[in-house]
């Protein structure tokens, strides 16, 4: 059944192994592998919790992580609640996730209550914000973040496990050696404060692993949270690809439910589409003109691209997906099935959609 999300579990496996031969084997960094955004498919999490070269299994969702929390226990792997916990989800994360990164004591102090209340101990990734201004205790508050590292040492059921840092999302702003050394530093200083090493000092997502290989990562930073590099093989501070991996490691396939000739621009007055935006046109003349059984509540069209390179993306609205297939070199027809890379906005809504099937080759 279409349209379709189709994993390839080789290739997955394979861009694994060549962000942990970055990551693991030059950078000296232990690798968290980010689920959110394939919705922690079952398949995925089992290969990920088989895969020696993975250490953790983060997600954004309390939610997905008690969907594998089955798996992470019977794995040597510890499971990661990326987003700051909400108060009313502290049982559940005590119950299902290992480690949590926080930025407010009054947090940490609920799960230090609540760890006490199921007889766990609950280890912290205190975030520190280097100036993209998403989460974290700002950077240039150096006291308060030693004054916190202190009172989550003195808790007994919550473990100060790390510093942490999330560049590239809100303020885009790229992480380089400058600024992660403002988190090396800091690290330092908990250290000192606490008169112990921390076991981790987390240096980021996607955006920070080309680094490595740029041989600018600063030293104490000793672990990276993957998703889209391995997923789909991108560095996302400058677009790169990442060594060694694919893009297409998951494709997206639709059919086609239409394909007649007919003008590129449409006849009358224009007014707005089904999405309230007035469309323009380019006046192509006639052409072959494919309908796709796919659309925006099942993906997001502007982060495919097609496999054939020849194909014309021309739009979409909520249920279908129009191309022109006037210069391919293939004769398409009706029945026939288009297939696309996605960048990481179409492959989130694809995986989420319950109308998109997953189908693992
Ligand atoms: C989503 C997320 C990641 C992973 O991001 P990618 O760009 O997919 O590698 C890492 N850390 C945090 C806090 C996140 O929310």
């Amino acid at each position: 059944m279409y349209p379709k999300l189709v994993y390839n579990m080789d290739k997955l496996k394979a861009n694994v192994d060549a962000a942990a031969r970055i990551t693991r084997e030059d950078g000296g960094c232990s690798m968290m592998c980010v689920t959110k955004c394939v919705c922690a498919d079952r398949k995925i999490c089992e290969m990920l919790t088989a895969h020696p070269s993975v250490d953790f299994l983060a997600d954004s969702r309390v939610d997905n992580i008690r969907k594998y929390a089955d798996l992470i226990e019977a794995s040597d792997k510890q499971s990661v609640l990326l987003r700051l916990p909400m108060m009313c989800e502290i049982e559940d994360l005590v119950k299902y996730v290992d480690i949590s990164q926080n930025s407010e004591l009054a947090t940490i102090e609920a799960i230090n209550e609540e760890a006490g209340r199921q007889g766990k101990v609950h280890k912290i990734l205190l975030m520190v914000d280097l100036g993209d201004l998403r989460e974290g205790i700002f950077f240039r508050d150096e006291e308060k973040i030693l004054a916190a590292a202190e009172v989550i040492e003195a808790m007994s059921n919550v473990e100060l496990y790390g510093l942490s840092t999330n560049l590239t999302c809100y303020g885009a702003i790229i992480p380089k050696n400058d600024n992660l050394s403002v988190l090396c530093d800091i690290a330092g200083k908990v250290e000192e404060r606490l008169g112990r090493k921390l076991d981790v000092v987390s240096g980021g997502n996607s955006s920070s692993i080309y680094l490595i290989w740029k041989g600018d990562m600063p030293e104490k930073i000793n672990n990276l949270r993957l998703g889209e590099s391995i997923l789909l093989g991108n560095d996302t501070a400058y677009g790169e690809t990442v060594p060694g991996a694919v893009h297409d490691a998951m494709t997206l396939q639709a059919q086609i439910i239409e394909l007649q000739e007919k003008p590129s621009l449409p006849i009358g007055e224009v007014g707005k589409d089904a999405f309230g935006n007035v469309p323009e046109y380019e006046d192509r003349g006639i052409i072959k003109r494919a309908i796709l059984a796919v659309g925006k509540q099942d993906v997001d069209i502007d982060g495919l691209a097609p496999l054939d390179e020849q194909i014309d993306i021309l739009g979409g609205s909520s249920d279908h997906m129009l191309l022109d297939v006037t210069g391919c070199d293939r004769e398409y027809k009706v029945g026939d099935v288009v297939e696309f890379t996605l960048e990481y906005g179409a492959l989130l809504k694809a995986a989420t959609s319950e109308y998109v099937k997953k189908e693992y080759v």
